[in-house]
């Protein structure tokens, strides 16, 4: 059994985006971090094709990567612009659009494999010396009056003042300190893959409400597209069984020729789609980050980005109570990080959820008045100009 007589400032629970980039914001702002991983992200290679799983990343987000000085890193490897991005219904023909020219921002997101991310952050925080307790879980966390010891199964002890769990969805942390959640099971898969199209994205983005859910187009560098279908789970599962011919028939009757034919894709993955919001991000000396606060559906590309926005408040308010002498893990410190995040994180998944309902209305005057209002906000611009500050933070 191996225990740090050290006392860090904060253990960092999860080796996913979030919680690695929560290490190296905390870390630059001066305070001492640990890094508790069961899974250490795997190296990436662009000679290994591309990742299924990608993020659209808004400009705030890559303002902290470029903080954090990863972003030029990822930028040299592989991420891919979106200038411009249209949203449109299956049954009409309105389409709402937006261009990068229009947010003052270079472009309206960038498109990034989530395994180049967690790769290019993991070796920014080994070259610059930071902690790892790797193939490690918790096992316990036990609070104390001016410290807390997590208990970790490989036998290692971890004492720091403040405790963040940034370990996910099913947050094993948030669920021992009895934090429950607020859920909605979609009953959706998000169906994931890249695919080749007859037409060129043109740095694109695009979006189709069908009547099942979302179908989401984002431009590949290589100049496939990714695609995210959000589709009822049975169906799902019914395009995870076509052949590639199938599943490209299957695709190009639904996307309505927004990009032409579908001539080829890669092999498909899925994710079962919640929205999933803690009713509180603090328990004694723990504070919840990133999916393990809040999981959103993904019509909106803003789940990552949401657990980046935690990472900056998080760092803000830290760093002032490290200023201030204040106890790092007091619950007076944690509800200046608590309260606002919860309160924009709540907002935004209600908002996605509010979108996911509101496209789902396919039939009688509700149907009509959907119709109307998307019509209304496609050619209202302060509508749409406000809809863009949302979405690039
Ligand atoms: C189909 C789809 C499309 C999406 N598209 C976008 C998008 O375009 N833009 C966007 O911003 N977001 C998007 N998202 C959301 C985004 O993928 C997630 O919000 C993000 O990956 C969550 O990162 P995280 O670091 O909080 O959690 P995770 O990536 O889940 O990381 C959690 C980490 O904790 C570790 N862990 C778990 N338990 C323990 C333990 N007991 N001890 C130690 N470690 C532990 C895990 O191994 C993992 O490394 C999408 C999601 C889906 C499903």
């Amino acid at each position: 059994m191996r225990s740090s007589s050290r006392q860090l400032d904060v253990a960092i629970v999860g080796s996913g985006p979030a919680g690695l980039s929560a290490a190296l914001s905390l870390k630059q702002a001066g305070l001492e971090v640990a890094v508790v991983s069961r899974d250490w992200p795997q190296s990436w290679s662009a000679a290994d094709g591309y990742d299924l799983r990608v993020v659209a990343l808004a400009p705030d987000a890559v303002a902290l990567l470029s903080h954090l000085q990863v972003w030029d890193t990822i930028l040299q490897a592989r991420a891919q612009p979106v200038l411009g991005m249209c949203i449109e219904e299956a049954d009409s023909a309105t389409r709402l659009c937006f261009d990068a020219a229009e947010s003052g921002e270079p472009a309206l997101a960038w498109i990034v494999e989530l395994g180049l991310l967690a790769d290019k952050l993991a070796r920014a925080w080994v070259e610059r010396g930071g902690v790892v307790h790797d193939g490690a879980a918790v096992s316990e966390l036990a609070a104390g009056e001016d410290h807390a010891v997590l208990h970790l199964d490989n036998g290692d002890r971890v004492r720091a003042k403040l405790v963040v769990a940034a370990d996910g969805a099913g947050s094993p942390l948030r669920v021992a300190a009895g934090i429950g959640v607020e859920q909605r099971d979609y009953q959706q898969r998000a169906i994931v893959a890249a695919v080749t199209t007859a037409q060129p994205h043109q740095q694109l983005a695009r979006q189709r409400f069908l009547p099942g859910g979302p179908l989401a187009f984002l431009p590949l560098v290589d100049g496939r597209s990714s695609i995210v279908w959000s589709t009822a789970s049975a169906h799902a599962e019914q395009l995870l069984g076509l052949d590639d011919a199938g599943f490209c028939r299957a695709l190009g009757s639904v996307s309505s020729g927004m990009l032409g034919e579908i001539l080829a894709s890669s092999p498909r993955a899925a994710f079962p789609l919640h929205m999933q919001l803690a009713r509180r991000y603090q328990a004694p000396r723990l504070l919840l980050l990133g999916d393990a606060a809040h999981q959103v559906h993904p019509l909106a590309g803003q789940g990552l980005n949401l657990g980046l926005r935690d990472v900056r408040r998080l760092t803000e308010v830290l760093s002032w109570a490290a200023l201030g002498e204040l106890d790092l893990g007091a619950s007076a410190v944690l509800r200046r990080y608590e309260r606002p995040q919860r309160s924009e994180n709540w907002l935004a998944a209600h908002a996605f959820d509010g979108l996911e309902r509101w496209f789902a209305i396919n039939e009688g005057p509700l149907a009509q008045i959907r119709r109307g209002g998307f019509e209304w906000i496609a050619n209202s611009p302060l509508a749409k100009h406000w809809l863009l500050r949302r979405a690039t933070g």
